[in-house]
């Protein structure tokens, strides 16, 4: 992607995310730290060590601040060619922008609530960068199905993920971490798949052909002996 692009994305960020803006820099970082120590005490985010949904977000939202402002120690292999622009992030990041976008949304509901109860989803409103990432840190890591058996407790949240345009599928993304695609199974649509293809059609990314045929077919075809093995015993190829 040219950097051009990349800040046309950036702002695409801070638009949809508002007052809950989270820097792609620092959570392409993170996202990283999460697949590298999934689990573990490393682990950005993780059920397994945290009692709550709350107090998991709350740790991801201090090591996120932290790696934003340099003060969480990450190896130089997880910042390697992640996007960045700093003026803009400290920009967005900053308390009087979150506050201006908070009254934004509280002016809103002023104009069109139709009840005072409404009012209660203010909070979630202003932070809702968060609960959408909770959805996936913390359910799909403790509800659904496995199509793999990993090292860790990743799981595939729905059968057909349309409300998080495939980011459930998130047992098959910590199996093959670098695929396009992240459905397997038939029924496993992933809309971010064709997304992907058009902006690499318009010339928008530049995903390499391989890259892109990763799809059922070309993971199972490329997948070795014992891992086929496995995934004839899950279900997730037929045994012909
Ligand atoms: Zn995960
Ligand atoms: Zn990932």
């Amino acid at each position: 992607m040219s950097k051009g692009w990349e800040k046309v994305f950036y702002i695409c960020a801070f638009i949809t995310q508002g007052s809950s803006y989270m820097s792609p820099r620092g959570y392409g970082i993170m996202h990283r730290l999460h697949h590298a120590y999934t689990d573990t005490d490393m682990d950005p985010h993780s059920p397994s060590y945290s009692t709550n949904i709350f107090s998991m977000m709350l740790r991801t939202t201090r090591i996120l601040s932290a790696i934003i402002n340099g003060k969480y120690p990450v190896e130089e292999r997880f910042k390697k060619n992640v996007v960045d622009w700093p003026a803009f992030d400290r920009f967005a990041n900053s308390d009087i922008t979150r506050l201006t976008w908070m009254a934004i949304y509280t002016l809103v509901y002023v104009q069109y609530a139709t009840s005072p109860w409404l009012y209660l989803l203010l909070p979630v409103q202003w932070a809702m960068g968060a609960f959408h990432g909770a959805v996936i840190n913390w359910f799909a890591h403790k509800f659904g199905y496995h199509n793999y058996e990993m090292k860790n407790t990743s799981t595939n949240l729905f059968a057909v993920d349309v409300l998080m345009l495939g980011e459930a599928y998130h047992n098959n993304h910590h199996k093959h971490p670098s695929s396009t695609n992240f459905g397997i199974k038939w029924h496993e649509v992933d809309p971010v798949y064709y997304a992907i293809r058009v902006f690499n059609r318009l010339g928008i990314i530049n995903v390499p052909k391989k890259k892109l045929g990763e799809d059922p077919a070309h993971i199972i075809s490329t997948t070795p002996l014992a891992e086929k093995a496995e995934m004839v015993k899950h279900d997730v190829i037929q045994d012909n």
